[in-house]
Formats: structure tokens, C-alpha cells, sequence
């Protein structure tokens, strides 16, 4: 669960400090607020944390998706490709902006496979969205030579994957734009908010008036009589959520390498097992280690195996407990505004994916429930493997 399993005093005496002053809106109110602004002292300290030079705070992850393709100038009906495997919310952001979702396979990474990527590009592609699946980062490397050939902005979705990195980069930081969720569930929560990151200027203005119903924030003008250029729309942060991400982002390097060090325990006791195939990962050393996933050698044996977790009430995570939501072959209500329009058109996603257990990897966890991991997949692979 990450930083949730954090929340404790600190958070407590941040929002408690924020409400005492009875300002929670990041604008104006200077002097009631003793000019004490968390949601920009949240953004500047995530900007230093992550190396962007911009960041702005959203109300949510599917929020910052939204805002990110605003800023990058999304038109009705213009292409914007992602991934087959990946939270429904990507998907529902670039609907949202009228966009057309075109979706590519997965790879053994479980992130976007570069090759169906250019592909898939036409000349009405727009932006490319990458998504950092369960924190582990994307083939970033093989993307950003595909989208500078053809010169379209990527952004990245690293809604799960705060604080990963690939290769000295943290995720987010690598395309034009990033966006981060700090949802209850990730690795950084604020209860719901997210993070729009970029290092360019004017990308990060179009994201700060868009956010709020297109105000430019003119400091000589008072909020009523600020102008504006562009329309928007409500996605902001506040001060509630900005007090408590400063506190849950200064325990952020400690909440990866915990979840790192008791992934790499269970890796390290399973990885002898023949039939466990271990995820690909792009850069091991970036894993951001809230989520461990291998691939059994077919369906029928990942099927068999994940019953027998189930008996034995081992909690898996995503894959295959709520694929439901994350693997767009599911999806009857929203396949019909994506390219390919069929559910059977991901046959080498669908493939891995059925093939793929994952568990989830906490902060806190204990020796029993480590050894409880280690135990279920021995066992479960003596019984079907
Ligand atoms: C969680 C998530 C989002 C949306 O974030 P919310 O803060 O829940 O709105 C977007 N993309 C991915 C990949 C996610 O996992």
C-alpha cells in the first residue's frame, strides 16, 4: 500500500496546522494564511524530489492525465496512443479531452511494447502515453526514439510508479510530461490528488490556467480580475492535500527501499522455481518494488495457481484479482471509441496477462507475511506446475 501504511502523526499535525489557519484554497488569502502556501511548497519540493523544474498539484492522477493533454493542445478526434494494459483512467482522460484512444500491446516489461508503438502511429497521432505499471518503468529508451523520429510529445503515466526511475531518471521526468497519482492506494497518497510534472515553461502554464478555469495567476491582479486566454476547468489541489504530500513525500525514499528490500527477499527465495518466469524489467535498479509479477508457462497453470492462493487466502494483486479494470479486452462500455474497435485485438497482451501472477509488496511487511508469499508459490508450484 506504500505511504498509507505511513499515515500517522505527522500527516495528523500538517492538516491539523493548515485548518487551524483556515485557509485550505492554494490562491491568495496572503495575509489570513501568514503567507504559508503547502500546495506550492509541495510542488517545489516534488520538482527538487523527482529533478523536473515544473510540477503542478491536481486534485487527482486522472486529473493530471486531463490537465497534461490540455496543456499539450489536444483536439477533438486526435490519436493518442497508450497502452492495453493499464489503470481504465488513462483511457478515460484522453476521452475526456475528445481524444482517440489507439491502444498497444504489452510486452514482457507489461509496459508499452515499442515496436507495435510505431506501428501504430499515423499522422494524426498526437501524444504517446506510456504508463509505469505497477512501478516498474516502461521501455523509455526504445518509446523516446520512436516519438522524436516522428517528433509527438510523450507523456508519461507514472500514476503508479512515483518515485521509480529508469536509468538516473525518475519516471515522469524522461517525455515532455509527467503525471503521478497520490490516491489512497499509491505509493505517495495525499487521500486523492496527483502531480503534473515537465521542464517546459510554457507546457506548465497551459497546465496552470487549464487546471483553473483558465486563470494566468497574474501577481499585480487581484483573483477576480486575473485574465485569462484559454477556458478550462476545475482540477486544483488543496492545501490539505499539499500539508500532507510534504509529509508523505520526505517518506518516500524510505518507502521504496523497504518495498524493495522485501521484494527482493521473495525474488531471491522463488527464483529457482522452474515455471516462474520473473516480469522484464527495463531497469531493475528503478523498480519502484510495490508489486511483484511473473508469467507461469500457460494460462491453465496460472489459473490452477492463482485458485490455489485463493484457498489458502494469499492476496495477489491486479493481475489477475482485477483485470477487469486494467486490460482494455475487457472493457464492452469504452471499447467502442478505441482503435482497434474489438476486444480480441491485444492477442499477445491477453496472452501474457492470463499467464501473470502479482502480488502485492508493502512497507511493513512482516517476516510471517513474507514467508507466507514464499510458502503459497512453492507449494502452489509443486501443485500445478
Ligand atoms: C491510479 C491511476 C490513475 C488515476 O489516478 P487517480 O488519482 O486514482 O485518479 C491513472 N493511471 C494509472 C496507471 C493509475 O494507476
Amino acid at each position: 500500500m506504500g505511504g498509507a501504511e505511513l499515515i500517522g502523526k505527522e500527516e495528523r499535525e500538517a492538516v491539523s496546522e493548515v485548518i487551524d489557519r483556515g485557509v485550505l484554497f492554494r490562491y491568495g488569502f496572503n495575509e489570513k494564511r501568514k503567507n504559508i502556501f503547502r500546495v506550492l511548497e509541495f510542488e517545489a519540493e516534488f520538482c527538487r524530489y523527482v529533478g523536473c523544474s515544473y510540477a503542478l498539484g491536481v486534485a487527482s492522477g486522472s486529473a493530471a492525465l486531463r490537465v497534461a493533454l490540455a496543456a499539450l493542445g489536444l483536439q477533438r478526434g486526435d490519436e493518442v496512443i497508450t497502452q492495453s494494459f493499464t489503470f481504465v483512467a488513462t483511457i478515460e482522460a484522453i476521452l475526456e479531452a475528445a481524444g482517440v484512444p489507439i491502444i498497444t500491446e504489452v510486452d514482457k516489461s507489461l509496459n508499452m511494447d515499442p515496436r507495435d508503438l510505431e506501428a501504430k502511429i499515423t499522422d494524426k497521432t498526437r501524444a504517446i502515453i506510456p504508463v509505469h505499471m505497477l512501478g516498474v518503468p516502461a521501455r523509455m529508451d526504445e518509446i523516446m526514439a520512436v516519438a522524436r523520429k516522428k517528433n509527438i510529445p510523450v507523456l508519461e503515466d507514472s500514476c503508479q510508479a512515483c518515485g521509480s526511475s529508469y536509468h538516473g531518471k525518475k519516471t515522469g521526468t524522461i517525455g515532455s510530461m509527467g503525471t503521478y497519482s497520490f490516491d489512497y492506494v499509491k505509493t505517495l497518497t495525499t487521500g486523492e490528488g496527483g502531480m503534473v510534472s515537465t521542464n517546459d515553461k510554457r507546457l506548465y502554464h497551459r497546465a496552470a490556467y487549464y487546471h483553473d478555469h483558465g486563470h494566468e495567476h497574474n501577481p499585480e491582479l487581484p483573483r477576480g480580475e486575473d485574465s485569462h486566454s484559454i477556458t478550462g476547468f476545475n482540477y486544483r489541489m488543496n492545501e490539505i492535500q499539499g500539508a500532507m504530500g510534504k509529509v508523505q513525500l520526505a517518506r518516500l525514499d524510505f518507502v521504496l527501499a523497504e518495498q524493495r528490500r522485501n521484494k527482493a527477499e521473495i525474488k531471491k527465495a522463488i527464483g529457482e522455481i522452474p515455471g516462474v518466469e520473473f516480469r522484464d524489467l527495463p531497469d531493475p535498479a528503478g523498480d519502484g518494488g510495490d508489486t511483484l509479477a511473473f508469467f507461469l508457462p500457460e494460462a491453465k497453470a496460472a489459473k490452477a495457481f492463482n485458485d490455489f492462493l485463493a484457498k489458502e487466502k494469499i492476496d495477489t494483486k491486479i493481475l489477475p484479482s482485477a483485470m477487469n479494470w486494467h486490460f482494455v479486452g475487457n472493457w464492452n462500455h469504452i471499447i467502442q471509441y478505441c482503435r482497434p474497435y474489438r476486444t480480441d485485438a491485444w492477442p499477445r497482451s491477453e496472452a501474457l496477462l492470463k499467464r501473470a501472477i502479482a502480488f502485492p509488496i508493502s512497507v511493513r511487511m512482516s517476516a510471517d507475511q513474507i514467508r507466507r508469499i514464499i510458502d503459497g508459490v512453492r507449494r502452489a508450484a509443486k501443485e500445478v506446475l
